[in-house]
């Protein structure tokens, strides 16, 4: 029998078969002394991440085991996705620790919206789900924006702590991680992994240079995501790549748009009036009469209204969530897609949107 070895790096057992699952290495490695998978051969020589499926279960584990640390958890959200990349129990994995919450993606944002109203809204709809962070911001991974100041939040909030990085899949952790460990470490190799007691594949170790660690957690797959409804292709359409323009409609009474065939806004009262749509550029939206909403995406599901392009049948069935707008400017937020700004007080629309999906009202960022 051969002995199994395992990963200086993470300590998973090291396998050559399957290059998607935890371990995975080049037979070569192998032979090596000191052997690292592939995945933190990277994170070394590259600092680069490599994301490695996990299921539930293992994720909530080691989520579980942070409330028991001395840490700075920096917990990051998709501000496109907030409900939808949401972790549910948050602030019970986070137990008594610091929260320092950082929305991602603020590159996309349109130009007319005020960040402090984005940060007022996260900060509120986070105690709404029993999370208070010590701060909120926001940043781009992506692009760079804000990450000193992430830096420094985080150096100032861990006091000398370990650092806890934890976000569902597709929020840009990695993105995020990386942008630090490249500004932190000027692209140079200070990196080195290495295995987290207690799990058995699990974070990675980033050292920091009071001794201390910063660790990534691997990403939650959270099943309402929009995201996880759609294959790469249609993700490519609703995920908006820079900045989203916003669209204005006129509508009457007993119109209908089409977000592709993800979700239906539907003007029931109130009056000829405009809605400003905010999804990506590349969403096609279509305008329709009411009566003949049903019937148009019974037919066209997957065809004009598209994406869902591949496997239209599948999607699942939109619920209908219905509203009277009481304020001025609202929006109503669908996760994940973007929002649909009611300009005027007074008005009832119904917006349809897939089943899991969060759909809820917030004062307008603009
Ligand atoms: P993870 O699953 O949380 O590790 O997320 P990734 O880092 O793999 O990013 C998920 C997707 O979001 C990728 O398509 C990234 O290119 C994109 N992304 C990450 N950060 C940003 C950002 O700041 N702005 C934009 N526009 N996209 C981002």
């Amino acid at each position: 029998m051969t002995e199994e070895k395992t990963c200086i790096g993470c300590g998973a057992v090291l396998q050559t078969e399957d290059d998607k699952a935890p371990g995975f290495a080049p037979a070569s490695t192998l032979e090596k002394e000191m052997p690292l998978c592939r995945r933190c051969f990277r994170v070394r020589n590259y600092n680069e991440l490599e994301p490695v499926p996990l299921t539930d279960d293992d994720f909530l584990k080691i989520l579980n085991t942070i409330g028991s640390k001395d840490a700075l958890v920096v917990y990051i959200v998709d501000i496109f996705d907030f409900n939808g990349s949401w972790i549910p129990g948050m602030h019970r994995f986070a137990g008594s620790n610091p929260v320092l919450l950082v929305g991602n993606k603020a590159d996309l944002l349109p130009k007319s919206v005020k960040p402090n109203k984005l940060i007022h809204w996260m900060k509120s709809e986070s105690r709404q789900l029993g999370l208070q962070p010590e701060d909120i911001l926001l940043v781009s991974a992506d692009k760079g924006t804000g990450i000193d100041s992430a830096i420094r939040r985080i150096e100032e909030l861990r006091e000398g702590r370990d650092v806890y990085v934890v976000g569902c899949t597709n929020v840009g952790k990695s993105t995020f991680i990386n942008r630090i460990i490249k500004q932190v470490a000027g692209g140079g190799d200070v990196i080195t992994v290495s295995h987290f007691p207690g799990t058995t594949l699990d974070m990675i170790d980033i050292p920091l240079d009071d001794g201390s660690s910063m660790f990534d957690t691997p990403g939650i797959i959270n099943h309402h995501q929009m995201a996880h409804l759609l294959d790469a292709k249609d993700l490519k359409v609703i995920t908006p790549k820079k900045e989203i323009k916003p669209k204005v409609f006129q509508l009457n009474e007993e119109q209908t748009l089409f977000l592709g065939g993800l979700a239906r806004f539907d003007y029931l009262k109130g009056g000829r009036t405009a809605f400003t749509v905010h999804v990506s550029n590349a969403l096609d939206i279509h305008r329709t009469k009411l009566e003949k909403a049903d019937d148009l995406y019974a037919r066209q599901k997957g065809d004009l209204l598209t994406p869902p392009a591949a496997d239209a049948d599948a999607f699942p069935a939109l619920v209908r969530h219905e509203f009277s707008i009481s304020e001025e400017k609202t929006d109503i937020v669908i996760s994940g897609l973007g929002w649909i700004t009611v300009q005027q007080s007074g008005k009832v629309v119904a917006v349809h949107a897939p089943e899991g999906v969060a759909v809820m009202l917030r004062p307008s960022l603009i």
